[in-house]
């Protein structure tokens, strides 16, 4: 397996960048990239290459960029492992996305479909206790 990191500049002009031998060394280039660009003009993508199953193109988890780490547990029925991101603003478009992903300790995922993986005004919801809550109430 190879990992490049996939950056489109200006969202017009595809830059491959790599290969990094681990997945680490990757996202480390990705934060920089990101550092380089705050006003995210540029959509940063991870890019696999594998001999047997091909490529594989994704994009990086709400709050990858932000180095936010989260709690699993619901602060209201302090249920664990029962978190998912129901709802989340796209940073780039304003646009808001309904998703429904379970949150980890790095983050969720986003559609792939999206053109850029950076959300704000997530919206977390409970499976245990059903109640819906903003994201801020369980980042670390
Ligand atoms: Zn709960």
């Amino acid at each position: 397996m190879k990992y490049y990191l996939m950056v489109v500049v200006g969202d017009v002009e595809p830059e491959i960048k790599g290969p990094f031998f681990t997945t680490e060394e990757r996202d480390a280039a990705a934060k920089a990239h990101r550092k380089q660009d705050p006003e995210m003009n540029d959509g940063v993508y991870t890019l696999d290459v594998d001999a047997d199953s091909g490529v594989k193109v994704g994009a990086y988890a709400g709050g990858f960029f932000d180095d936010a780490s989260f709690s699993t547990t619901c602060p209201r029925c302090g249920v664990d492992g029962e978190l998912s991101v129901v709802e989340a603003v796209l940073a780039t478009t304003g646009r808001t996305l309904k998703i429904d992903s379970s949150l980890s300790a790095d983050g969720f995922e986003v559609p792939t479909n999206a053109r850029d993986a950076s959300t704000d005004d997530e919206v977390v919801r409970c499976n245990a206790c059903k109640v819906n809550f903003p994201l801020s109430e369980v980042t670390l």
